[in-house]
């Protein structure tokens, strides 16, 4: 007998350590019966749910994720068309490049109820954990979060030439694999190439590195100091900062 539909909780779990989870979002994997999840979401989270709820992984990668993602909103309308509540946790917060919009969308077009927990997002926590504050009143009065995905894609192309002069601080996401293209393009387009970069990886965690360099020799040295995703990028002013703030100490591994 079929006791009605379930109801979907896009739910953000922040950039990795656990104690920057929301209440509401700790609160519901303690609970929870199903938790669809992503690669991004730490395995310290990972542990917050129940031994007896059923975990399904969706992990995707970069680039490849277009058949992937209507499997992953299928499995979800699916799951509550079952009657199941469903916890969909996504790394950081789920409107911010998480896709999270496409699924609210499908489960939208489904009748499907859902609520919308947002997330610490990596964009701000990761400079943050850097010493690097995306605005300041002296430096940087706007920012705008990107994505570094598109930067070989002609059709969706990003005008970052343009998005240099009208912005203070510019974070990229998914942006590493890119960025030798995408610094190419911002001094090309008149950025002066001594405009500080920095460039952090797995931010809030243990293994949290922060390179920092300038936007005109900073693809290089990513490459000679093997920067991996995940990482934030960020380009501006502000990063200065950086060097006076860092604040973080890495607890013990
Ligand atoms: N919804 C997520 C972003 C998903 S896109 C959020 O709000 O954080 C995935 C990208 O996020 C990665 O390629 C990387 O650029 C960034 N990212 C996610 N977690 C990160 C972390 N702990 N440290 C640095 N960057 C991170």
């Amino acid at each position: 007998m079929v006791h009605g539909k379930g109801k979907v909780f896009l739910v953000g779990a922040g950039p990795g350590d656990p104690q920057l989870l929301t209440v509401k979002a700790s609160e519901l994997l303690k609970t929870a019966k199903v938790v669809v999840y992503d690669r991004l979401v730490s395995k310290e989270i990972l542990k917050l749910i129940p031994k007896a709820a059923e975990k399904i992984y969706v992990g995707k990668r970069t680039g490849k994720h277009v058949v992937v993602q209507e499997k992953i909103t299928e499995l979800l309308v699916e799951l509550a068309l079952a009657g199941k509540d469903v916890v969909r946790l996504k790394g950081g917060d789920p409107f911010v490049f998480g896709r999270g919009g496409e699924e609210a969308e499908a489960l939208a077009e489904n009748k499907i109820k859902f609520e919308v927990v947002p997330g610490v997002t990596s964009a701000i926590a990761a400079p943050m954990y850097a010493g690097i504050p995306l605005t300041h009143r002296d430096y940087a009065a706007s920012v705008a979060i990107v994505t570094g995905h598109r930067a070989g894609n002609a059709e969706h192309a990003i005008d970052w030439a343009k998005l240099a002069s009208s912005v203070d601080t510019v974070a990229i996401l998914m942006g590493v694999e890119s960025l030798e293209a995408i610094a190419a393009k911002l001094v090309e387009g008149g950025l002066d190439p001594n405009v500080p970069v920095a460039i952090i990886e797995q931010g809030t965690s243990k293994r949290q590195r922060t390179v920092i360099g300038k936007i005109g020799t900073i693809a290089k040295e990513a490459e000679a100091k093997k920067v991996h995703p995940p990482a934030v990028i960020v380009i501006g002013e502000v990063v200065n900062l950086g060097r006076k703030l860092a604040w973080f100490k890495k607890p013990p591994r």
